[in-house]
């Protein structure tokens, strides 16, 4: 059983601790200046903390007085100004630009009280000033993301510079043995944090590269720190890179040349619900290895942000969600971390003398002398909290951002909001002066700490199918297995299409053929059209709830099989992991959305009801549906679709895109298998004549399309002409292309646009309906972000998509590979190329291409190219920006990166797209979350997995009784 601390110790030393620190405020709730005093005002009033952290925020992005100044008035004009106090901040409005300078100064005061600058002799005179109290430090260089491999190569010759610097400047130190002296011999002097992420271009788990590229730079600075006598400290970022980041970590120093030295240590987080197994983990290793490692245990600087994006993803939740919870863990794991003293150098990162107390006292019954761990703060936050401390005779390191000033204000907000937050102990303590008994007593926890993404076989309501993790190893290997066996039935020889058989082939490999299946004849197409129209009265009347039973069921056998339906997508339209497997999620999601839609829609409802009439309103199916869909999202919208005209009481036929044939098929499989009956459904293979034929039939009541502009158009012509013998008009749900584009204003965060920029327009090779295909740039950020994104794309990889290093795969056959070949020829005349990558030249493989100065009239802005080619526009101004971009005959997608709440509020009203993402990437809608559909020339429908879409499958219908019966009204709960 494991051994308590014990309490009454931990109470005596917090509380003396803290009677020492209350003494003096921290510089961070010290109100010297306007913005010092803001942040005091903003601890009372929600709506100012979010206006002023805003705003820091955007502040490095602005050039000019005039925007600084416009930036303060949009994010403070909405602040309530009625609190005392805020009468300065109203005057600063008023003055206008003229206060920007001042304001600008400000925040760069604010900045340098937390962040020291990296060029010239600020840095060093701020470590010496630290060694003189006597704390040590360790140094975390911030700055932009990394988003490009030339970006990457910077970033570590920057470490490298500084381990340099610091070393020389530090051999000048005097000794002094409180910080420099532990058991086990001299410490390092020189102590540099390093984020992975910061080292490659694109930090992703799923990418085997990148293991290998950050391996490589990390062996540099190691090689270097040992060389040097230098501590290397490796940070913990986001949850989904701590498995990567302790995999490279520990498989780097397991090499010969790093079993000794350098000094290394790696910070662990106790949020997370799952770190102890990572501390027993770390320790296990080290013993097993007789090598001493460093780890600093911090609480987690990303909790709100891994709660947001799991709940995204609809993942189980990785931290806490009780603050209480992370300090019981935080007490578990020091004490855990002190055990395993005879290996690990425990350090224990945090601004809670309660937690430091307890760190202290459990050393001490353990038998770790003071010296033998250390206690590490941020720099600029808690000061008293640290002279304490270090009084006290601990090891004390100071955790010092370095940098640009203004740059580094992404890193200060992150840490003012976690320090300013309710739970903090330093607000707490210094804004709240809570009292000291509340704030050191034994931590409690009180919330459940799990949330599990759940699905039972048939939810009570809808909810979103989670992606696979593949930040996870275990779902890596089973997809790994799963494309093997996959791949395992596929023939290897040449395409000999036909016109009686379609041959399936990978688009990465023509010679692979995924799968042969005949095409469906013209007569056959007719018997089948018969057969639905036979069938069309039984499945009419069969209740909603039986239908909707078949898409839960439908639903269910999709996702026992999604692993193999991903497999096989990837193969047959030549999409990545995550797309594949984004794409049976949609599925998924369709098939359960429509179910719980057509619940609701089933029960005729009341409209008016008087003493003498009843009066329902109810809907009935059309009759036989073509469902005609695209290759691009194979499972997802032919499954959409589908569903939706079977929900509602139609009968199906069926015709998936002749590109990828043996998808539309397995669903065909499922829907049977789920209990769907022989004529509600039947499947067509083929191509655009077997289309057109279906379109012209006269028994067809309904066509849901979903494809190109030509087709639409020529879809409704033809659905809409009326044919000798037909007694209906054709209803048409029609979606069709976009040309969609991405503004990009003068104040975003370029490391954001850059980054959802390429996701989407590179995404899937381009070949998404939403994808962007403009990208339009305010021109002061014109430069700077087209070179960051030519740099970036530049650095990802092209070539099958089996292979999760390729974030380029191959497009999907050979007439598109020839389409786009030639848009790019276009490109190179109306305008000017300034990336054009190389591709393999077997499978349908292009490389993508940007073209800069593109005129909007011109084709390349104009026309859907449907592949990786991004056309790139300059505006003077956010109208033009906007102008610009409704300058289309499409309308399906648009996005906006901005920090400027005018012109994101201009945005919404006059950006005239169907789907309108800010500051995010415009791919990838989610079912009910974004219902999604285009305007003009991009689709006349309501939009997919929204609450307005099986309206299109359906008729009302009106019905009145009169119920009086000579005189007599009988009473309104007797009628039906
Ligand atoms: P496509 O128009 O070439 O083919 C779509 C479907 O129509 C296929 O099943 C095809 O066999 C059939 N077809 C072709 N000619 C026909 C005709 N004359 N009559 C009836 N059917 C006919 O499109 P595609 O290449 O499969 O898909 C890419 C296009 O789809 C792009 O333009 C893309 O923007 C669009 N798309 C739009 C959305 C959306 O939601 N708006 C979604 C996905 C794709």
């Amino acid at each position: 059983m494991a051994i308590l601390t014990s309490e009454a110790e931990v109470q005596r030393l917090a509380r003396a601790l803290y009677q020492k620190a209350a003494r003096q405020k921290p510089a961070l709730f010290d109100a010297q200046d306007l913005l010092g005093r803001m942040i005091d005002w903003s601890l009372d009033d929600e709506s100012l903390r979010v206006a002023l952290f805003r705003f820091v925020d955007v502040l490095p992005s602005l050039e000019s007085s005039a925007e600084i100044g416009r930036h303060l008035e949009e994010y403070f004009a909405r602040v309530d100004h009625a609190l005392s106090g805020l009468a300065i901040l109203a005057q600063t409005l008023h003055a206008g630009t003229l206060v920007a300078p001042i304001v600008r100064r400000n925040v760069i005061n604010l900045a340098r009280r937390f962040i020291a600058e990296e060029s010239g002799d600020h840095l060093i005179a701020v470590l010496s000033g630290l060694r003189t109290e006597p704390a040590a430090f360790t140094l975390d260089v911030v700055g932009e993301a990394t988003v490009s491999d030339g970006e990457a190569a910077a970033m570590q010759r920057r470490y490298l510079d500084l381990l340099r610097r610091l070393a020389a400047a530090s051999a000048k130190w005097p000794a002094c043995t409180q910080i420099d002296d532990s058991p086990s011999g001299k410490i390092p002097r020189v102590n540099l944090s390093v984020k992975l992420s910061s080292l490659c271009a694109r930090f992703d788990p799923l990418d085997p590269n990148t293991g290998v590229v950050v391996r490589e730079r990390l062996r540099e600075l190691f090689r270097e720190a040992a060389q040097l006598q230098a501590a290397v400290t490796v940070d913990m970022e986001q949850y989904a890179f701590r498995d990567l980041t302790l995999a490279i970590f520990c498989g780097v120093l397991e090499e010969d040349e790093f079993r000794q030295q350098p000094y290394a240590a790696i910070a662990l987080q106790a949020y997370l619900q799952d770190a102890e197994k990572d501390v027993r983990g770390l320790i296990r290793w080290a013993r097993g290895r007789t090598r001493r490692v460093g780890v600093r245990l911090v609480k987690g600087a990303y909790w709100d942000s891994e709660i947001a994006w799991a709940k995204q993803k609809n993942w189980p939740i990785p931290v806490f969600l009780d603050k209480a919870a992370t300090d019981v863990n935080y007490e578990r794991l020091s004490r855990l971390l002190l055990e395993g003293h005879d290996v690990i150098d425990a350090a224990f990162g945090s601004h809670n003398l309660r937690s430091l107390a307890h760190a202290i006292i459990a050393a001490k019954e353990i038998g770790v002398p003071a010296n033998g761990y250390e206690m590490q703060m941020l720099y600029g936050m808690a000061e008293p909290v640290r002279q304490a401390v270090i009084q006290n005779g601990q090891r004390v390191r100071v955790y010092l951002p370095a940098g640009e000033l203004l740059p580094g204000i992404s890193y200060l907000i992150r840490r003012l909001m976690e320090n300013t937050s309710n739970t903090s102990f330093l607000r707490q303590t210094y804004a709240e002066k809570k009292d000291v008994d509340s704030l050191i007593k034994t931590p409690l926890n009180t919330k459940p700490a799990t949330q599990t993404a759940r699905h039972p076989a048939k939810p009570s309501a809808f909810q979103n199918e989670a992606p696979v993790n593949f930040s996870c190893e275990e779902n890596r290997q089973r997809f790994t297995e799963t494309l093997e066996e996959v791949r395992h039935v596929f023939e290897r020889q040449p395409k000999r299409g036909s016109a009686t058989w379609i041959e399936s082939v990978n688009p990465a490999d023509s010679n692979e053929v995924i799968g042969r299946i005949r095409v469906t004849t013209v007569a056959e197409t007719d018997k089948a059209i018969d057969k639905a129209a036979r069938f069309f009265p039984e499945w009419r009347d069969t209740p909603g709830q039986k239908r909707a039973d078949i898409l839960f069921q439908a639903a269910e056998i999709m996702r026992e099989r999604r692993w193999q339906l991903a497999a096989r997508e990837l193969f047959e339209v030549g999409k990545g992991w995550r797309e594949a497997d984004a794409d049976v999620c949609e599925a998924i999601d369709y098939l359960n959305y429509y179910a719980h839609e057509m619940l609701r829609l089933a029960e005729p409802r009341k409209t008016q009801q008087l003493p003498s009439e009843t009066n329902t309103y109810s809907y009935e199916p059309r009759g036989v549906a073509g469902i005609i869909a695209p290759w691009n999202f194979p499972l997802a919208i032919l499954a959409g679709m589908t569903a939706a005209a079977l929900v509602t009481g139609n009968c199906v036929l069926m015709k998936p895109a002749e590109q990828a044939p043996m998808i539309g098929a397995q669903l065909f499989d499922i829907l049977r298998e789920a209990g769907l009956p022989d004529g509600a459904c039947q499947l067509l293979q083929g191509g655009g004549e077997l289309g057109a034929h279906l379109v012209r039939s006269r028994k067809i009541h309904l066509i849901a399309f979903t494809g190109s502009r030509e087709v639409g158009l020529e879809i409704l012509r033809e659905a809409y002409t009326h044919r000798p013998g037909q007694a209906h008009v054709k209803r048409v749900v029609c979606e069709m292309g976009g040309k969609n584009a991405v503004i990009v204003d003068n104040d975003a965060d370029l490391d954001e646009a850059v980054v959802h920029t390429i996701d989407s327009a590179f995404g899937y090779q381009g070949q998404k309906c939403s994808a962007a295909s403009r990208v339009i740039l305010l021109s002061e950020v014109h430069d700077r972000f087209l070179s960051r994104l030519v740099d970036a794309v530049r650095s990802l990889k092209i070539g099958p998509p089996e292979d999760p290093r390729n974030a380029i795969g191959p497009v999907i056959d050979a007439t598109a590979h020839r389409r786009i070949a030639e848009y790019i020829e276009i490109g190179k005349k109306e305008a000017k190329c300034v990336l054009e990558m190389t591709a393999p030249a077997d499978g349908f493989f292009v490389g993508p291409a940007i073209f800069r100065d593109v005129e909007p009239h011109s084709r390349l802005a104009q026309e859907e190219i449907f592949g990786p080619v991004l056309s790139v526009l300059k505006a003077k101004d956010f109208d033009q920006a906007l102008q610009i971009a409704n300058d289309s005959e499409f309308a399906l997608t648009g996005g906006i990166f901005s920090r400027s709440p005018a012109h994101i509020e201009q945005a919404r009203k006059e950006f005239h797209v169907g789907n309108l993402y800010i500051n995010r990437g415009i791919t990838g809608a989610v079912v009910e979350r974004q219902p999604f559909g285009g305007l003009k020339l991009s689709g006349i429908g309501s939009k997919a997995g929204g609450p307005d879409y099986l309206l299109q499958f359906l008729e009302p219908r009106t019905i009145s009784e009169n119920t009086l019966r000579h005189g007599f009204v009988p009473p309104e709960r007797a009628m039906k």
